[in-house]
């Protein structure tokens, strides 16, 4: 199983408050993982004073560090996450200078992508907690415009949102078509087995990789990515689920039966490499 590819794709790094690029790639690669996607983490985990655009510079960095460094692939995912504009209007900063500043950010993370330095936008979307009408009608239209700037840059979109069954999916895929975006680009983030169809509605789930989340989503099929959401904090160890893993439940499930490599190599590359339009290579 040497050779098997690994994908995680949905994996924080954060020199500031964890383990930062190196020690957390390392870690994933020791595991036997070979592919890392990377959003950046909002700015208030930098520190003080910096803004969007910084934020996502920040993780362009790490990927690169981790590419020169470690022996595994690293791509960047580069947006401004729904708690950024709650902060912003929180902070005083009126609805629609809220509005128009998520916008920009969203622009730069498109040029980062145009640019190469960055294979999709995202984490973007709404808010897992709730908000007023009025945010929450800007949270839907930069959904929206984040799903047209992909769409206008041929890439896919990472979406952060309140937690979502068949409903919300039906909703997300309905945006979609609106933004003309291909719906198989539009990647759920922190999905539960939603890997039917009619349950997803043409949308890719990144199935959070609990042992019953990755049996169950089996069960249905394939057609699914894998992720830990690691935000790489010493203040919450091994949250969501720790770096390694995507390659040892990979690995468990191989060894125990669960899993065919055949459908291995579905969920890590030909997947990944479908969604994000990338060729890795392996
Ligand atoms: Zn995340």
């Amino acid at each position: 199983m040497k050779d098997l590819p690994i994908t995680d794709n949905h994996i924080h790094v954060d020199p500031v408050n964890g383990d930062g690029p190196l020690e957390v790639a390392k870690k994933f690669q020791k595991a036997g993982g070979t592919v890392m996607i990377i959003p950046n983490k909002p700015t208030w985990t930098l520190g003080e004073s910096y803004n969007l655009q910084e934020a996502m510079g920040e993780v362009i960095k790490y990927v690169n560090e981790i590419n020169e460094k470690v022996d595994v692939k690293a791509y960047a995912v580069v947006g401004a996450h729904p708690a950024e504009l709650s902060r912003l209007i929180q902070g005083g900063v009126s609805l629609e200078k809220s509005e128009e500043m998520m916008k920009d950010a969203l622009q730069g993370a498109q040029k980062l992508v145009m640019e190469g330095e960055a294979i999709a936008i995202g984490e973007i979307g709404r808010p897992h907690y709730d908000v007023s009408p009025e945010e929450m009608g800007i949270h839907n239209r930069l959904m929206l415009y984040a799903m047209e700037l992909a769409r206008d840059s041929d890439c896919a979109v990472q979406l952060h949102t309140e937690s979502s069954g068949e409903k919300q999916f039906k909703e997300f895929a309905e945006m979609a078509e609106k933004a003309g975006i291909s719906k198989h680009r539009v990647v759920k983030h922190f999905s539960g087995p939603f890997v039917l169809d009619d349950e997803n509605h043409g949308l890719t789930p990144s199935l959070i990789a609990t042992k019953s989340v990755i049996k169950q989503g089996l069960k249905k099929g394939t057609h699914f990515l894998m992720e830990t959401d690691y935000l790489d904090m010493k203040s919450r160890p091994g949250a969501v689920l720790g770096p390694k893993t995507v390659p040892r439940r990979t690995k468990g499930m191989i060894q125990n039966g669960i899993l065919t490599v055949e459908d291995a190599y579905k969920i890590h590359l030909e997947n990944v490499e479908r969604v994000y339009g990338i060729d890795l290579f392996l």
